[in-house]
């Protein structure tokens, strides 16, 4: 009897804990507690802000396979989770960096790193040539200042200024002709060979710090040697022609005039080697097949990214000096545990899904949607096969208000009507109709495929080491993932597949303030010269002319375009209803194309 009891007892421990686990940690329901476990690993300290391409990174690679594994979803990549991608993780400088400086009596060999310091977005070049003191580097005749002006600089190296003449004037019109890539393009576009950069004597920075060499991810401006140079270096160069470089300066800033003239008798040979570090990273995918054959060829896409910012970088908006783990827990541990609730919860009706659905987790998204473009340009099936995608990032900070912003909601003609009719959760939604935008669902909408993208808000923790698990709101998270599923379950047993519409966009190449639109969407992606667009706008100019995604914008006019920099500076040179000779690459041809610019 005794004995009897025991096993009742054991057994009824037994079966209440399977039920305990049946219902709370292994439930295939959406539940706020695995929504704050998933993110509570994932945007731990231990994984160090997942870093496209860390060993963290794939550490967090490896949970969501691990978790999908777990809910018997079928690997997308021949027997596998994850997809490789490589990438460019940072710059070097080369063994090739050297710079001397031949004056009429001496011979100058600055120390790189402590006298000069060749640019980052410099190309890699080997010149020899005369220098040419070229102001400020400034050619802009509608503010009547042409520092390039009656000054031959073809084939020189010219020495210029940092900044611009006007710098006490905090709004001042030759700000745009400042940044450093700028001038380099100009200095180039004059047939220059290459630029010694140099600080002026500032008033209020009295400083000569050389330039970081940090990694923009712009592309180089190539064929051009960039380099920067120290004050005391420069010092000499003007001495030897018996002038000084002080003064020199000193009256360019107080007569607010141009002051470029060719040195003499001094040459230098200059060489800059800027390396590319390739480093790996990982996208994770799998689906669960479509129970229904007639449509066993259409997949459903909803997709996170998972990385993050690591330490900081350049992307963080934190101002300490320290480097911090920036945890990421919105953005996007969140989208990330969405995708596995998701996934879990179809799972459990696998046998209902009409159509194939499509889970996956990228990586390279911080760093410029890098894996998901690698992704719909390296798929195992064809890109039209993926009939939606719906991306979630940041969706873990729903306020009271429940304002949930949705993305996308002008790529297929009825999305408005189904996010409305199937809002049993009362979101405040805000639609917007745009399906290009700075997250993962763009590279896909680049494909023509119709998008959406759930978006709960921005806030004073967004990009910093601050935006931490014990701030998500997991309750309202449950909300997001299950509206979310009611919407995926809907379009995945719709008896014909969403339709694909053309949103049009502004053009993300223009400069603020100015009209000019062109219509081209970037393409981070490639490592080219030239600027590569992903696509083009309905409508638009480079639509009308001719342009298409793929190509490669390699002339603008008259200027050569190696970045997308390069092709903003172009830009500012037209006027809407100019007429430009456009040449792209598009595969293996160059092709001249003529457009029309247009206002926006
Ligand atoms: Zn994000």
């Amino acid at each position: 009897m005794k004995k009897e009891i025991n096993l009742l007892i054991i057994f009824f421990c037994f079966g209440f804990v399977v039920q305990f686990f049946a219902q709370t940690l292994d439930s295939p329901e959406i539940t706020a507690a695995e929504i704050q476990d998933h993110i509570n690993y994932l945007a731990s300290d231990e994984l160090k802000g997942r870093d496209t391409g860390t060993e963290e990174c794939l550490e967090a690679a490896r949970y969501i396979e691990n978790e999908f594994k777990k809910y018997g979803l079928t690997t997308f990549f021949d027997g596998s989770y994850l997809q490789e991608f490589p990438f460019i993780s940072s710059i070097q400088l080369n063994e090739n960096n050297i710079l001397t400086i031949t004056l009429p009596e001496k011979e100058l060999n600055p120390v790189l790193h402590e006298d000069y310091i060749t640019l980052p977005f410099s190309g890699n070049a080997d010149v020899d040539a005369e220098l040419v003191f070229a102001g400020f580097g400034i050619s802009a005749p509608k503010l009547v200042y042409d520092d390039y002006e009656n000054l031959d600089v073809k084939d020189k190296i010219v020495v210029v200024l940092r900044n611009h003449p006007d710098q006490d004037n905090p709004h001042s019109e030759f700000d745009n002709f400042a940044p450093l890539r700028k001038k380099s393009s100009v200095a180039r576009d004059k047939g220059a060979v290459g630029i010694i950069f140099v600080n002026g004597y500032e008033e209020f920075k009295l400083g000569d710090d050389l330039v970081d060499f940090t990694y923009d991810r712009g592309g180089a401006v190539t064929d051009f040697a960039i380099t920067n140079i120290k004050r005391e270096v420069v010092e000499e160069i003007f001495n030897s022609n018996g002038m000084s470089f002080k003064n020199h300066y000193d009256k360019i800033i107080k007569e607010l005039k141009p002051a470029s003239f060719n040195f003499k008798n001094i040459n230098a040979k200059l060489s800059a080697g800027v390396e590319e570090i390739e480093t790996i990273s990982w996208n994770v995918a799998g689906y669960l097949p479509a129970a229904y054959p007639k449509f066993k060829d259409e997949f459903i896409v909803l997709g996170a990214h998972f990385d993050h910012l690591g330490m900081g970088g350049s992307n963080s908006l934190y101002q300490g000096d320290d480097p911090q783990v920036h945890n990421g827990a919105d953005d996007n541990a969140s989208g990330t545990a969405g995708v596995l609730e998701l996934a879990e919860k179809f799972a459990s009706v696998r046998d209902k899904l009409n159509r194939n659905i499509l889970f996956v987790a990228f990586s390279g998204e911080e760093h410029g949607l890098l894996g998901s473009n690698y992704f719909v340009n390296n798929l195992p099936i064809a890109v039209n096969q993926m009939v939606t995608m719906i991306n979630m990032d940041m969706i873990g900070r729903l306020n009271d208000e429940k304002s949930l912003i949705v993305y996308g909601t002008g790529t297929s003609t009825d999305w408005k009507v189904f996010l409305d009719d199937n809002n049993g959760y009362g979101f405040s939604l805000t639609f917007n109709d745009e399906g290009y935008g700075p997250s993962d669902h763009s590279s896909f909408y680049g494909k023509e495929i119709p998008v959406l993208f759930f978006f709960t808000g921005t806030h004073t923790d967004y990009h910093k080491p601050s935006d931490d698990a014990d701030k998500i709101n997991t309750a309202g998270e449950e909300d997001v993932l299950k509206y979310i599923f009611d919407f995926t379950y809907l379009i995945s047993n719709l008896m014909e597949a969403p339709d694909y519409l053309l949103v049009e966009k502004k053009d993300m190449g223009q400069i603020p303030g100015r009209k000019v639109w062109v219509g081209t969407i970037p393409d981070f992606a490639g490592d080219v010269d030239g600027y590569k667009i992903s696509g083009v706008s309905d409508g638009s100019p480079a639509q009308l002319g001719g342009l298409q995604g793929g190509d490669i914008i390699i002339k603008f006019g008259e200027k050569k375009i190696s970045n997308i920099y390069d092709f903003t500076y172009a830009l500012a040179d037209f006027v809407p209803g100019d007429k430009v000779k456009v040449i792209v690459k598009r595969g293996e041809e160059e092709i001249t194309f003529e457009v029309t610019l247009k206002s926006k």
